[in-house]
């Protein structure tokens, strides 16, 4: 995971990015460090924490540049210190490196450059990586961008790199493969970093740099290489992000900004794509693939974490809108199980970033199958877009706390649009039951609102219960899935150890769990399943458990059974789930708050897991 920022320019390059590496903490907080070049001078600063403690270490030291870069690291060889830390210096002193990714094949090369007499100062694939550039520069008497290029044909496993050298006083040299790079290009200066968030500010003039290239970058320069050293033409697209979108806007935190921030982010998903006057639902990337679609034997689905929940509900719009068999998968497991994937397959990746690693490589070897690939994506332009044939941006726009919460509920808002236009053209569903749900996805936006409106008691809640040990979350049906996305909120946040179940299921095993001190969590909205969930809440009071409900507003009977509960507007079962979510988001963020966490950077968590 972890950001990068790279500067060369007539600006100071630390401000640059220190600002830049701000704005991609959420990528990875384990430590973070510079490497600014000064006439021919190389400073490296570094600092396990946080950047704000690498900013604080630095006063009064010269940082005077125009050019550097710098990282903000999530470890994941070697703990997080001062000395594993990024940038990392050649054993010469000459170049200064920062790497996102795995060097899967660091050991090998480690072995052959110790037995050359080299030492190492880290414990990390990359401080390996970098000497081996070193010791081919040294050997092959050859320029850096030759040595990298000769590296990187020996290289297993994925990165982005950015190296400065001290014999070249304003080229940045840059290289992906499987972790993102951006490039601003501005007016005599360039950008470079793992997202856009960093360079917005000072130009919309982007380049996103492609698996396998090599970037050479000085101040009025960009030049763009494959690995067989053949030019590339850089393919500048232009930003549609305002810097307002990636700052917290008078929200404490990101998380709480993102969860008020639904009732717009789902409503810019349905616009223009809704259309519930003429009954139609315009999505380009279904309608220019509708056979396949129709003619689909199976849908997988391939998503990580909150992702992959979407992807579970999902599952049971598909099935029962589009009658379409459908299978839901952990990327990480589905693309090394050897999975069998037969032609007219459609495969539906899931992801925020659109660079989740384990994602990324599943497709690629879906699409090598013969499958067609179709991405729900939240960042314009990653990787994930890219590789699909199709696909549908959510629109929810930056999402920067490290825990999804908006991006969820603007998954689900596109997932549910592209189940109601398949099964309709499949004729799978009929017209009055399609409107009425287009009519109630509508309505999603300003139901959200009204469950943002006072969310005082659910504060309270979170202080009542926030030194639980363990909390169950329980759901049947699409409400399933949500129990899922609310326990997994919970341990991200909080800390507290929670599991999500399917309410029937817990009677083979968890029940044996609940006593007077188990928080257990209903999300038991009225649906088909309503009057078995209710057995259930009666089953874990009999054995004395805490019941905390998510019911529907005017509900009588769940909330008499309940220690605590938290309303929603009534909303068909196909839609609730973007409404029973909201509460419990806010449950985890004020429980995070109770306990005086950072809800912006749980411990050990990244934003965008880039790594497998
Ligand atoms: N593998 C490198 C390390 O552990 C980079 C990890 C990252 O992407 O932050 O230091």
């Amino acid at each position: 995971m972890c950001g990068i920022v790279g500067y060369t320019g007539h600006r100071e390059a630390y401000p640059v990015i220190i600002k830049g590496l701000k704005r991609l903490e959420y990528r990875g907080y384990d430590s973070s460090g510079v490497a600014l070049l000064n006439n021919g001078q190389l400073k490296v600063f570094r600092k396990k924490g946080k950047v704000a403690e690498l900013e604080e270490s630095v006063i009064g030291k010269d940082l005077q540049s125009h050019i550097g870069i710098g990282h903000t690291r999530w470890a994941t060889h070697g703990e997080p210190s001062d000395r594993n830390a990024h940038p990392h210096q050649s054993q010469s002193g000459e170049l200064a490196m920062i790497h996102n990714g795995i060097i899967e094949n660091y050991t090998q090369i480690k072995q052959e450059l110790l037995s050359k007499g080299y030492h190492f100062k880290s414990d990390t694939d990359t401080e390996v990586l970098l000497n081996f550039i070193e010791d081919i520069k040294k050997n092959n008497d050859c320029g850096l961008e030759e040595a990298l290029r000769i590296a990187l044909k020996r290289v297993v496993g994925a990165y982005c790199i950015l190296l400065i050298s001290n014999d070249d006083p304003d080229t940045i040299i840059a290289a992906r493969k499987g972790s993102p790079l951006v490039i601003g290009i501005g007016k005599g200066e360039h950008f470079l970093a793992s997202d856009a968030s960093p360079i917005i500010e000072y130009t919309k003039e982007v380049v996103y740099v492609n698996d396998y290239e090599i970037a050479i970058v000085r101040p009025d320069e960009l030049i763009l290489k494959n690995l067989g050293n053949e030019k590339q033409t850089p393919f500048i697209t232009k930003l549609d992000m305002e810097l307002a979108a990636i700052e917290k806007g008078g929200y404490d935190h990101f998380m709480l900004k993102e969860i008020h921030e639904q009732p717009e982010a789902i409503f810019d998903c349905l616009r223009g794509r809704l259309l519930t006057q003429t009954g139609q639902i315009k999505m380009a990337g279904i309608e220019n693939n509708l056979d396949a679609f129709i003619n689909a034997p199976r849908i997988i689905i391939v998503a990580c974490g909150t992702s992959w929940h979407a992807g579970l509900i999902a599952e049971y719009l598909i099935e029962e809108l589009c009658r379409i068999p459908v299978e839901v998968e952990y990327a990480s497991e589905f693309r090394y199980r050897n999975p069998v994937i037969h032609k007219g397959d459609v495969i539906i990746a899931i992801s925020q970033s659109g660079e989740t690693a384990d994602t990324l490589v599943a497709l690629e070897s879906a699409k090598e199958k013969g499958a067609f690939i179709f991405g729900v994506v939240n960042a314009v332009g990653s990787s994930i877009a890219r590789l699909s044939h199709a696909g549908a941006y959510t629109h929810s726009g930056p999402e920067i706390g490290v825990a999804s919460t908006k991006a969820f509920t603007g998954q689900l808002a596109v997932l549910t649009m592209m189940a109601l236009k398949i099964g309709y053209a499949k004729g799978a569903i009929k017209q009055p039951r399609y409107l009425q749900l287009m009519q109630d996805l509508e309505a999603v936006p300003e139901k959200v609102r009204e469950i943002l409106q006072d969310t005082s008691h659910i504060q309270r809640m979170a202080a009542k219960y926030k030194d639980a040990t363990d909390f169950l979350f329980l759901g049947r049906g699409y409400n399933f899935p949500v129990a899922l996305e609310g326990a997994l909120k919970l341990k991200e946040i909080s800390y507290i150890h929670a599991e999500g179940y399917p309410a029937a299921e817990m009677k083979h095993g968890p029940i044996a769990l609940v006593d007077e001190k188990l928080p257990v969590v209903f999300v038991a909205t009225k649906d088909s399943y309503y009057q078995k969930i209710v057995s259930n809440v009666q089953e874990i009071r009999a054995r004395k458990g805490k019941v905390i409900a998510v019911a529907t507003a005017g509900d009588m009977v769940i909330p008499g059974m309940s220690d605590d509960v938290m309303f929603v507007p009534d909303a068909d079962e196909a839609i609730a789930p973007m409404l029973s979510v909201i509460p419990l988001q806010l449950l985890s963020y004020y429980t995070g708050l109770a306990k005086g966490l950072d809800v912006d950077k749980p411990r050990n968590l990244a934003k965008s897991v880039t790594v497998e």
